[in-house]
Parts: structure tokens; sequence; C-alpha cells
């Protein structure tokens, strides 16, 4: 026998996909206003944030990620993991957030003005859909032979696997920063390879300067303008500035090169992607795409660029979508 498949009869106001800070933003905004709504998310209550380094801290202050004007007391001016996690799933709870977990949207189709969202468990129909997917879930990858090794990791969670491990950290953004220095900290042998002349200017103020440090003394070796080419089972192959190929010894390799939407998803649910950022299409008054009725919220908005939205600048996007929906 196999599971219950539901099948909602009700024609919902507004289904929302992904239940990310952004989407229980929309949720909360869709309640106020008295719209029905639910929220499928693939994985628990802001599933990407329980998937972040354990000990990860936010580069915003509490306030900046609070959502519906609820409070967010943190014990420090800048967040961690743990907190976040209290703060947005206490809210799913004390709010009775209305939200389907574990179940992943496959396909959003419209006809006749009703979307038909069909998940992994059942369908739903709604007047309007909001995907609030963000990007955490696909990593962009270097496609380079070997990146499919077992010791590859593109995504990282704490220091103590890597203890007396020869680790190489691709990238210098905050996520690459964050793992040299933790590695580096647990006893880990680093070497960072980056693409740029220098750490990357978004890292957070308070930890540029450590890493900074750290490779001027010497303790976390840093190659500049360099490219890793090859991963082998004991060894890495890079290109270092001078264009020249060096071969050193690896155990892991931490590939912090970011992560992108998913983009198919967004393609097959009719949004107009463009230029080669693949830039989703939508209104910038209203999140509506070139589909009338699909709203795109959060961070999933800008294509490649994942670094020009967060929780702080896209938690506006619940407002302007409900005032868009309840206008027409
Ligand atoms: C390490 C890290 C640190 C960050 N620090 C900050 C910070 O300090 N301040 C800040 O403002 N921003 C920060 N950001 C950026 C951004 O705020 C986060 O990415 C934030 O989680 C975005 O919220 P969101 O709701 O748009 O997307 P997400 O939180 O990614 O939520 C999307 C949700 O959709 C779900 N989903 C995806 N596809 C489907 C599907 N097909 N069906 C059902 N569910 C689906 C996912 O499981 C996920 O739970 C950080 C990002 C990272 C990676």
């Amino acid at each position: 026998m196999g599971f219950p498949y539901i099948c909602c009869m009700e024609i919902l106001d507004i289904l929302i996909i992904g239940g990310g800070p952004i989407g229980l933003n929309c949720a909360l905004e869709a309640q106020k206003n008295n719209l029905s709504y639910r929220v499928i998310e693939k994985g628990t209550i802001v599933n990407s944030l329980y998937n972040y380094p354990l000990y990860m801290r936010f580069f915003s202050t509490a306030e900046k990620l609070e959502i519906a004007e609820i409070p967010f007391i943190s014990t420090a001016p800048k967040p961690g993991r743990q907190e976040a996690l209290e703060y947005y799933q206490g809210i799913t709870r004390q709010r009775n957030i209305n939200i389907n977990l574990y179940e992943k949207v496959e396909k959003v189709s419209k006809e006749n003005e009703i979307f038909t969202i069909e998940t992994s468990k059942g369908k739903y129909s709604a007047k309007n859909v909001i995907i609030s997917t963000g990007f955490y879930d696909i990593p962009n990858l270097m496609n380079i032979p070997g990146e499919d090794l077992s010791k590859v990791r593109h995504y990282y969670t704490e220091p103590y696997p890597y203890a007396k491990q020869k680790i190489v950290v691709v990238g210098s953004s905050n996520s690459a920063v964050d793992a040299a220095l933790e590695t580096y900290r647990k006893g880990a042998e680093v070497t960072m390879i980056i693409r740029h002349s220098e750490i990357s200017k978004s890292v957070k103020y308070w930890v540029k300067p450590d890493i900074e440090n750290r490779i001027a003394e010497g303790s976390i070796a840093a190659h500049f303008n360099a490219e890793l080419m090859e991963i082998k089972q004991h060894s890495v192959v890079f290109k270092d500035e001078k264009g020249e190929l060096q071969e050193i010894e690896n155990d892991f390799v931490l590939a912090m090169t970011g992560y992108l939407p998913d983009f198919d998803f967004l393609k097959n649910s009719g949004i107009e992607l463009q230029g080669d950022c693949l830039n989703p299409l939508y209104h910038p008054e209203t999140m509506e795409t070139n589909v009338p009725n699909l709203y795109l919220a959060g961070v999933v908005c800008g294509g490649k660029d994942t670094h020009l939205w967060f929780i702080e600048n896209s938690r506006i996007h619940a407002e302007m979508i409900v005032k868009n929906i309840l206008s027409e």
C-alpha cells in the first residue's frame, strides 16, 4: 500500500512554496489579512538555516532578521544559528502557521486562472502562488575532475572532522573564511585557493582582520588569483597566480563556492529568466512575475546574483505581494 495522497479541494488564496524566513513572513502577512494560505516546505521549518554551519553567526543584528515585527531577542548583537532556529520555529508554533513539512513542490501549472501545485505528497489549488525557495539547495559546482569524490564537501557544518587533516578551502567569502578559521583552530593544515586578489570585501567586519592576520603570519596558507584545477584522492592540483600548476597533498576539499536557485523549477513554472545571471522576471513593486498571480519572495529573486538579497532587505516582499493580491 502506498502513502496517502493528499488532494486538497479547497482553492486557497495563496500557496507559499518554501518555509524559510521569507516564506513564513508571507504566511504571517496572509494571516493578518484573513487570506487562506498554506506553506509547503520540503524539509523542516527554516530548513536552510537548519543546514547552516553549526557555529555560524549572522552578519545582521537580531532586529534586522525580525519578521512581522515580532521581537527577536538575542544574547549577542549578532545572533547565531540556534537562536535563529528558536526564533523562526517558535513563531511558527505560536502563530499557528499552516505549514506542511517534508513535502516537496514538484510542479506548478495554471489553467483558467487557478494554479495546480503538485507535490511529493499531493495536489493543491490556489489563486496565487508565492515562490520563496531561496538558493541553498544547489551548490555552485566548480565542474573540475574529482569534484564528485567523497572528500569534497560543498556544505561545511563544523570543524571537528578535519582535525590534523590537510584541508583546501576554495573561495574567500564569509562561508570560506569561517570554515578556514574554524578548521585551522582545531588543528587542520589549511590552504585557501582564492580566485580573486584579496579576501572578499563582504566578509564580516569583525572576522576580516582575523583571516588577514592569520594569512599574513603564515598560519593559514592562501593562494590569490589562483584556481583549483583537479582533485585527486590524496592531492589537489591548482593554477597559481603565475599560471603555473602546483600539486599539494590533500585530505579534504571544502568548496565554499556558493549556491544557486533552482532555475529549472522557476523555468518550468513559466518564469522568464534573463541575461547571463538568469535573473527571474518580476515587477519590482509587486514581486509578480511574468506569469500573472505567480510571485517571487526572498533571496530566490536574485538569480545567480545571490549576494543581492538577504533576510534584511527581502522582508518587505510579503507586504508588497499581499497588498497587490488584495488590490485585485
Ligand atoms: C551561511 C549564510 C549566512 C547568512 N547570513 C545572513 C545574515 O546574516 N543576514 C541576512 O539577512 N541574510 C543572511 N543570509 C542570506 C539569506 O538571508 C538566507 O539565505 C535566508 O535563509 C533567505 O531566506 P529565504 O526565506 O528567502 O530562503 P531560504 O531560507 O533558503 O528558504 C527557502 C526554503 O524553501 C525550501 N524549498 C526549496 N525548494 C522547495 C520545493 N521545491 N518545495 C518545497 N520547499 C522548498 C527550502 O527547504 C527552504 O527551507 C545568509 C545565508 C547563508 C547561506
